[in-house]
């Protein structure tokens, strides 16, 4: 069965120039994209899953990237990406350190369906510092993000950290 359509999921908390990078790459190879937001990360995410779906869907235009669905989810990304028909997960690699993680996350999503492959891509070079991490702790300080985020994700951090 070709690999027509991917979802891409994590925590997008908020998304990054990281992360749309990711999304530019991944669109030129699949003929459809679901970014799926977690609705419960392993961190306490600063925003809510509506608030991460709109901030994403906000940035997306911003970037002029149409035909990406933005959707929330909670409990088994596996199940949620049946529910999509959808046959690829899409994550992105950093360093050695997003390896172990995403290496256990790929056996245990095969294990549960064996049909749905795990794609992942190599950040850029320049973005491989950047973590949606990194920029809340910039701006919360007063730092300058403008080339970590869209126009639209600084002006909700801002907000969020009036
Ligand atoms: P999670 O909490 O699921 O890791 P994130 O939102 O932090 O969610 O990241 C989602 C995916 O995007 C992960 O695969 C992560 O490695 C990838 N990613 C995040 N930032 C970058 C970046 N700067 N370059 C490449 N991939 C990235």
């Amino acid at each position: 069965m070709p690999l027509s359509n991917a979802i891409y999921p994590g925590s997008f908390d908020p998304i990054t120039y990281g992360h749309i990078d990711i999304v530019r790459r991944a669109i030129r190879l699949f003929d459809g994209l679901v970014i799926a937001v977690v609705a419960n990360p392993r961190k306490k995410p600063l925003f809510s899953v509506t608030e991460r779906v709109r901030i994403a869907e906000n940035a997306l235009a911003e970037c002029d990237i149409c035909g990406v669905k933005v959707i929330g989810y909670d409990g088994l990304l596996i199940d949620c990406a049946k529910s999509h028909n959808v046959h690829a997960i899409v994550r992105g690699l950093r360093a050695n350190s997003d390896f172990d993680y995403e290496f256990q996350m790929a056996l245990t999503n095969r294990d549960l369906d064996s049909d749905i492959e795990t794609v992942f891509f190599m950040t850029a070079g320049c973005y491989s510092f950047l973590s949606s991490s990194i920029v809340k702790e910039v701006k919360r300080f007063g730092g300058e993000i403008k080339s970590f985020v869209p126009e639209s994700v600084e002006q909700a951090l801002a907000q969020k950290f009036e």
